[in-house]
């Protein structure tokens, strides 16, 4: 079945067809690196992440270009209360997102082309608006002419001359002839980042950007634009217009919007100071426990954040952990009987598997395809408990499906986000100060030395942690043993579990 994708174009759900058969290009609009990036943020990426990941298993080539804006107002005010110069502050948080990437297991892009390192492409694009009568240069900034092109509204399904428009008296504004107008270079303030151009120094403007950049690394008419919903207007409604009233030619094919996130069933938002950042989530939950609750939401429903729902989607991974562990330990126990059952649980996975893709062939459909995985633990459970000596090529089958079904989403179900220090020993080591002792005498015990004395309990725990890996990975399990026991008697729980992976 081909992939239906809903394109928020046509407001309806379109049969996937791209421009080369087989391969997708897609540009998926990146974040204003001036501060670390909130659980509303990680929920896009994470969204486009799965799709990505999706395409790629139904055998698709995929090139996902994503941006990095590292110039904008909001750094430069970020840098003006810090003190710092921008380009500091655009480099630290860019660092931090990179490494929040990988942390929730987000696949980094094939392309993180950065708006600075593109600023002469930039300049060329608003040349020629200027000279098409698109543009118009004033005091040294340059406007888009909202006017001057037909399609404007046409994505976020505005009609310009019936919308109200409430504007804020700036000296932006006086510069416009229409409200509607938005810049596309802004000149230079004293004191800013800025570049030169025909119309004096300044930068660019945010929309600029995306169009310029997509572009020039997928070219016009590209398959897939994707960003938060947040994001059709005015962002992509902008993009679209630079980018055909340039060319003369259709922008992108299909727009992919990803749904927003409450806290609490609340808007996220500063004045409501219920702005989570990932990290801190990060701290406390593993990636695929975060990335089992936002699966569970439909990419462009609204998703209800709680620490509840965290700790229901923990639950479910866990579901499906034990589920793998008694596969690997039925087949421990002998396995290679010829119980019963066998094929009849192959055939009920094959159909599983072709429920899996029929939903996310439809608007990947992550919810439904979770359920189809929860489907196939129950069965295979069932299929356990009656089975005395289960065949070896059913086992291998369940577990199989599981991983690779788990995979296609996105969910790694690594040994060691199963390998946990329990919050509550962990606060009763950071806050007693003998124990505080105790560790670190531990820790030289052990044999690590180190920078042990400035370190956060946490991080020694983990390089504890890491070193007794590396004592069972080379079979010394002496070591390993002592550094379990040694981290038991501080009251920290080590839990292992055997590495699964398909073979
Ligand atoms: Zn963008």
């Amino acid at each position: 079945m081909a992939i239906r994708v809903y394109n928020t174009m046509s407001r309806s759900k379109e049969e996937l067809e791209t421009i080369e058969p087989g391969t997708v290009k897609m540009y998926v609009c990146g974040p204003t690196v001036y501060n670390y990036i909130h659980l509303g943020n990680a929920r896009t990426f994470l969204n486009f992440d799965m799709i990505r990941r999706y395409l790629e298993y139904s055998g698709v080539d995929v090139t996902f270009v994503q941006n990095i804006t590292d110039v904008d107002d909001k750094i430069i005010n970020r840098a003006n209360v810090e003190g710092v110069p921008a380009d500091e502050i655009a480099e630290k948080y860019r660092l931090a997102f990179e490494e929040d990437m990988e942390a929730l297991g987000v696949k980094p892009p094939d392309i993180a082309p950065r708006a600075t390192e593109h600023i002469a492409e930039m300049v060329e694009v608003i040349a020629v608006l200027v000279e098409k009568g698109h543009a118009y240069v004033a005091d040294g900034d340059v406007y888009f002419d909202v006017s001057s092109f037909a399609g404007y509204g046409r994505l976020s399904g505005r009609d310009l001359s019936e919308q109200q428009v409430t504007v804020q008296f700036s000296p932006e504004m006086e510069r416009k002839r229409d409200p509607w107008d938005f810049a596309l270079w802004k000149a230079a303030k004293p004191g800013e980042p800025s570049w030169e151009s025909p119309w004096g120094p300044g930068r660019p403007g945010w929309h600029i950007e995306c169009s310029t950049m997509s572009v020039q690394y997928l070219g016009g008419g590209f398959d897939i634009h994707g960003g938060g919903l947040d994001l059709v207007f005015p962002h992509h409604e902008n993009e679209m217009a630079q980018a055909e009233a340039y060319s003369g030619d259709r922008f992108a094919r299909y727009w992919i919007h990803s749904g927003m996130l409450n806290i609490d069933q609340e808007k996220m938002s500063k004045s409501l100071g219920n702005i989570k950042m990932l990290r801190e989530v990060l701290e406390e939950f593993d990636p695929d426990t975060v990335r089992m609750l936002m699966l569970g939401t439909h990419y462009r429903s609204p998703l209800s954040f709680s620490e509840m729902s965290l700790t229901e989607a923990r639950a479910s991974i866990e579901r499906i952990w034990n589920c793998l562990e008694r596969i690997e330990s039925a087949g421990d126990n002998g396995g290679g009987g010829s119980g019963a059952g066998g094929n009849e649980l192959t055939s009920t996975l094959e159909r599983l598997d072709a429920s899996f893709r029929e939903h996310m062939d439809d608007d990947f459909n992550s919810a439904a395809a979770l359920g189809e995985i929860f489907e196939a633990v129950r069965e295979v459970n069932t299929f356990l408990d009656g089975a005395e000596a289960p065949p070896a090529a059913a086992l291998q089958r369940a577990k199989q499906f599981i991983m690779e079904h788990c995979g296609a989403l996105g969910l790694e179900l690594e040994a060691s986000s199963r390998i946990v220090a329990s919050s509550t020993s962990r606060a009763k080591i950071s806050s007693a100060g003998s124990d505080r002792g105790r560790l670190l005498s531990f820790a030289a015990e052990a044999g690590i030395e180190a920078e042990t004395g400035e370190m956060p309990d946490e991080e020694l725990v983990q390089l504890l942690l890491e070193a007794r890996q590396v004592a069972r990975e080379s079979k010394d399990f002496t070591r390993a043993d002592m550094i379990r026991d040694g981290l038991n008697g501080l009251g920290i729980q080590v839990e292992d579990i055997k590495r699964l992976r398909p073979e």
